[in-house]
């Protein structure tokens, strides 16, 4: 334990220690539970805020609110869902203007054994020129960077009667209050953060948004929930020109489509039959990669991993030739770069088929990543 750690510690009152207890045994359950099956049947989608909680203001040039905007790009997203897959199972926390406690979310989507859960909000900041998109894990990495958008969204417990007594004692302002954050076992942190990296994915390389990453941050509204959760912060409303964006029907529908394809490539990934057994060939990968690329040349790699520390060691990579970069305080593991799609394509399938399922093709150009249809673009405009 980190001198740090043992000095909040040392101040936790009993009630804390009694919450430590609570959230152990819940660790245990979720554990216990565990995913039984690989199909996406349910999702729940949590608007924030709602009713006497507006969550931000913005800029006040509108009569709409974070709550609302967030409601509207959750409403929109289930539409998207119930109209594709009309086998999913789509339950909103709340589908009008109401206030609703944040255990009643979880509880909400505990209660359906969801496959999902995914929190839809906005950001907003003393400064007006941030902008851009986010999407959040339940995690305790970056603290200090992402404390204070935890801390905002969490305080809409202070609206609730008696939080206190709920939350056992936990005060949203309060950073000590935090370290009981980082005794939860976050049993569904890959799967969320293939959700996660999956709507990132989206943002910045389809709905050409501003995306601000993947990252981490204790929410309470996602720590509790027992499935892949992910937060989404769809952009500022107290950046003027986003919020103009946000507020209009179109940029709405453009969020909620970019959440939803990247639900759909996430249902993919979850529904591909794979066989956890099967041994990669490495010498089959191996000779299909090119090393050495120019860098001023598209490249595509299959991303087989993400973690939030290194997994390079990892018994699962055992015999394949992985590349690990860190991006954002989050690990990639990469397989394969080759200027041609196709061969990069067949090691996807090839991997997804030998129990890398959630593996996906990304793009680089002069190393940075760039969407796949704009490296295929580059290509045709260079040939
Ligand atoms: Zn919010």
């Amino acid at each position: 334990m980190s001198k740090l750690a043992f000095l909040y510690l040392s101040h936790i009152n009993v009630r804390f220690i009694i919450l430590l207890v609570n959230l152990m045994l819940f660790s245990y359950d979720v554990f216990s539970n565990g995913l039984n099956n690989n199909k996406l049947k349910t999702i729940v989608i949590d608007p924030g805020h709602g009713g006497k909680d507006p969550g931000t203001l913005g800029t006040k040039r509108y009569s709409k609110y974070e709550k609302d905007i967030a409601l509207s790009v959750s409403l929109k997203l289930g539409n998207y869902i119930s109209n594709s897959f009309p086998d999913i199972k789509v339950i909103y926390t709340r589908k009008e203007d109401v206030f609703l406690e944040l255990n009643e979310r979880t509880r909400i989507a505990n209660k359906s054994n969801a496959d999902i859960f995914i929190s839809v909000h906005c950001d907003g900041f003393t400064n007006s020129k941030a902008y851009g998109a986010s999407v959040f894990v339940m995690g305790m990495s970056k603290l200090k960077a992402n404390l204070d958008v935890a801390m905002r969204e969490n305080a809409a417990m202070y609206l609730e009667d008696n939080y206190k007594q709920k939350y056992d004692g936990f005060d949203p302002k309060s950073a000590e209050s935090y370290i009981v954050f980082s005794l939860m076992q976050n049993t569904y942190l890959d799967q969320s953060l293939q959700l996660a990296e999956y709507v990132e994915e989206q943002f910045a390389y389809k709905a050409n948004r501003k995306s601000r990453g993947v990252k981490q941050a204790p929410f309470y509204v996602i720590s509790r929930t027992n499935m892949p959760s992910i937060l989404v912060e769809c952009g500022f409303l107290t950046n003027p020109k986003e919020e103009d964006y946000l507020q209009t029907d179109q940029g709405q529908n453009q969020i909620a489509m970019s959440i939803f394809e990247a639900v759909k490539n996430y249902k993919l990934s979850l529904e591909s039959s794979f066989s956890s057994n099967n041994i990669i060939d490495s010498n089959d990968i191996n000779n299909k990669s090119e090393n050495n690329l120019q860098s001023n040349q598209v490249v595509y790699k299959v991303q087989i991993a993400t973690n939030l520390t290194s997994i390079f060691n990892d018994k699962k990579f055992a015999g394949i030739k992985v590349e690990e970069k860190l991006v954002n305080g989050i690990y990639k593991y990469y397989v394969g770069s080759n200027t041609d799609k196709s061969i990069v394509d067949e090691m996807k399938t090839d991997l997804k088929n030998n129990g890398f399922k959630d593996a996906f093709v990304v793009a680089f150009y002069n190393g940075k990543r760039i969407s796949t249809k704009d490296a295929l673009n580059l290509q045709k405009q260079n040939n």
